[in-house]
């Protein structure tokens, strides 16, 4: 596996091209973004964290029945990855209302849900993310109707994983992003990562939260909050 030149660098990744045209090596950075890149700053070792943490969740929900793009992790901050063309839909999860949830339908943050809810963000920084409903995706062919199915319903078999992994951590998953991908044979898989930065973690005996809402709203303790996570990941993988 050789590294060739860089393809894109992102707000929180650098993607390279390899010797193999299936295959992509991405490299995780410490820089942070929010608000639409508005805010930005470094979370020391955040690279690291999201890198590894990411891998060790997406191989065990290979096993579990939901393709993803991981191949293999070559370093603390770097993995190959599927080349995949991304659907361009941030694909959130939510069991427990937060964020922009809260703010756009005035529901207090840590209402539980009785059952998750998937929405679409479509990925257009010029228009701000603007959220889309499944006509409006399949209209605008940013995917097909059976591509969007296929992407609930591991968007929500993603969740059962990933809530009862959390509930052994101690930990309550309140909403996650996720991000598929097609690949050249046209199959859907999941792709980007999933890490304190895309999902919302509160610590289920005191609710402290545990993600980047720590970076988002200026609450101190960043760094110790993503690698307390990382570790009671680790501890229970
Ligand atoms: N999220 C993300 N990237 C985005 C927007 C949201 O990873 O560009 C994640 C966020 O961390 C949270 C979930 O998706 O876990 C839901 O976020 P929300 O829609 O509430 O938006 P926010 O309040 O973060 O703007």
């Amino acid at each position: 596996m050789e590294k060739r030149e860089q393809l894109y660098e992102g707000k929180a990744k650098k993607v390279y091209a390899t010797d193999n045209p299936e295959l992509l090596i991405v490299s995780y950075k410490d820089d942070a973004t929010a608000f639409n890149g508005l805010k930005k700053g470094t979370i020391s070792g955040k690279g690291v964290i999201n890198n590894q943490m990411s891998n060790m969740l997406m191989q065990k929900l290979e096993e579990s029945g939901v393709p993803t793009h991981f191949v293999e992790e070559l370093s603390e901050r770097e993995t190959v990855v599927k080349r995949v063309s991304i659907v361009p839909l941030e694909v959130i999860v939510r069991n427990i209302a937060a964020g922009s949830f809260s703010k756009r339908y005035g529901v207090p943050e840590g209402k539980v849900f009785e059952k998750p809810t998937v929405e679409f963000s479509y990925k257009n920084d010029d228009l701000g993310d603007p959220l889309i409903n499944d006509y409006h995706a399949i209209a605008i062919d940013i995917a097909t109707e059976t591509e969007i199915e296929t992407i609930k319903e591991y968007a929500l078999k993603v969740n059962e994983f990933l809530k009862s992994f959390w509930k052994k951590c101690g930990v309550t998953l309140v909403d996650f992003k996720l991000e598929f991908g097609k690949t050249s044979d046209g199959t859907i898989i999941l792709a980007d990562e999933i890490s304190p930065d895309t999902c919302r973690l509160w610590d289920s005996k005191t609710g402290e939260k545990l993600d980047k809402d720590r970076f988002r709203r200026d609450l101190g303790g960043v760094e110790d909050a993503y690698t307390e996570v990382m570790r009671r990941a680790m501890e229970h993988k």
